[in-house]
């Protein structure tokens, strides 16, 4: 059985609000080092192959290095806690239970690109998640070392909460830029990416939460340290919030590259009541389904992208035979249906029409005609949001279609 490595979850570091209890436990040494040496904290961050844990796992020091390299003036450091994804629950139980290591790590993150604003952007419909947050900025602005990091930036440096808005889609990182400056969180095109134009128009970062809190074990240990707590070329571990018909679902901190049939059957304790299983949605529902041949996949960036699928948040919703697919899609679909912020009229449009054709199908009102249509939206419906949100819709269809075709084609009656 692969053994958690407790890089996150320790139970001595579930110490809330309370700054010195995260000093107790080594808290703030990470922060220490990048003080120390400012210069070398982006090569450590790429030697340690830290990646963006929020759904794209795009490298982290990517990101921070054209910031890191933008001439001197406002600069920004965003922590992005506003998870509202179905089966994802990690960054608020970070934010609640470990909210200092979070904000250790988007300190380190300013130090390392000389940024003057920290913004931790949480949800607001986690309160706990809020109210430890808060407690704990107010802490880290009466530390020392938090002095020193404004002496390293040379001049003020602003740490605060802004709560989101709530909304699935107030998560996607230039919807978190346009609610950090008080609109409504509206995605944009990219480029220009955050790191050339984000907050009021100054280069910034946004990282997601459980990003942020890798980061001072990286400083604090070295590189090699993170990389070897993973699984042959995966770096490093990951939380895992595991759901659905599982006996024993709830959040798992393990190494990157864990296989699927570990999470589920050693660490989950296997499928309810001696179910069988069907099928995984990963990474929040959005991807391709995995099913069985793809249990022994190693649960991490590169591998999953090899099975045509994404890890995404880390989000696996296990479904057992005899749960209708259709069914779960369609729930799923009605959520980024509602979740669309209507700027653009196909997203708006395709996900309730999508939305609709599964709904008829699932209660049996489905014909021939509504499957063909379901398939001729997913052909033309791709690309044509400016953000993912529309994309995510359609992969869970065409992956559910391409896969369970039979439980489609089963209930129709025309
Ligand atoms: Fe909004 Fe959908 Fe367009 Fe994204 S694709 S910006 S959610 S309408």
């Amino acid at each position: 059985m692969t053994q958690p490595n407790q890089v996150l979850l320790k139970e001595d570091n579930r110490v809330g609000a309370d700054l010195d209890a995260w000093l107790a436990v080594g808290g703030a040494e990470g922060l220490a080092r990048a003080l120390r040496e400012p210069a070398a904290i982006i090569g450590e961050i790429g030697q340690a192959d830290l990646r963006g844990m929020g759904g794209a796992g795009f490298a982290t020091h990517r990101k921070w290095a054209p910031v890191a390299a933008a001439p001197d003036g406002d600069k920004y450091i965003i922590c992005n806690g506003n998870e509202d994804e179905p089966g994802t629950f990690k960054d608020r139980f970070l934010l609640e239970h470990t909210p200092h290591q979070v904000i250790e790590g988007a300190l380190i993150a300013a130090a390392a690109c000389r940024a003057n604003h920290v913004v931790l952007y949480v949800n607001p419909h986690q309160p706990a998640s809020l109210a430890a947050t808060r407690a704990a900025v107010g802490q880290w602005l009466r530390h020392p070392r938090f002095a020193e990091l404004e002496r390293l930036v040379g001049g003020p440096v602003s740490l605060e909460v802004v709560p989101s808005s709530g909304l699935y889609i107030g998560g996607e990182e230039t919807a978190v830029i346009a609610s950090v400056e008080g609109g409504f969180p509206f995605p944009r095109r990219k480029p220009p990416f955050p790191a050339e134009h984000g907050v009021r128009g100054a280069p910034t970062v946004v990282n997601n939460a459980e990003t942020l809190a890798h980061v001072p074990g990286i400083l604090r240990h070295g590189a090699q340290w993170y990389r070897d707590l993973g699984v042959g070329n995966a770096a490093g571990t990951k939380l895992f919030s595991l759901s659905g018909d599982v006996l024993r679902p709830g959040l798992y901190e393990l190494p990157m590259g864990t296989s699927l049939e570990s999470l589920v059957f050693e660490h989950g304790g296997g499928m309810l009541q001696g179910k069988e299983f069907k099928a995984v949605f990963t990474g929040g529902p959005s991807n391709t389904l995995l099913t069985k041949r793809d249990l022994d996949v190693a649960l991490d960036f590169d591998s999953v992208r090899l099975r045509r699928s994404r890890l995404g948040t880390g989000a696996m919703i296990v479904v057992s035979e005899g749960t209708s697919i259709v069914r779960k899609v369609a729930e799923y679909v009605s959520f980024f249906a509602q979740g669309s912020c209507g700027q653009c009229p196909p997203c708006k449009g395709g996900t309730f029409q999508l939305m609709r054709l599964l709904n008829r199908i699932d209660t049996g009102r489905g014909v021939h005609a509504d499957l063909e249509a379901l398939e001729n939206l997913c052909s033309i419906l791709p690309g044509s949001g400016r953000c993912g949100l529309i994309d995510g819709a359609v992969t869970v269809v065409e992956s559910s279609l391409h896969q369970f075709r039979e439980e489609y084609e089963a209930p129709l009656t025309a």
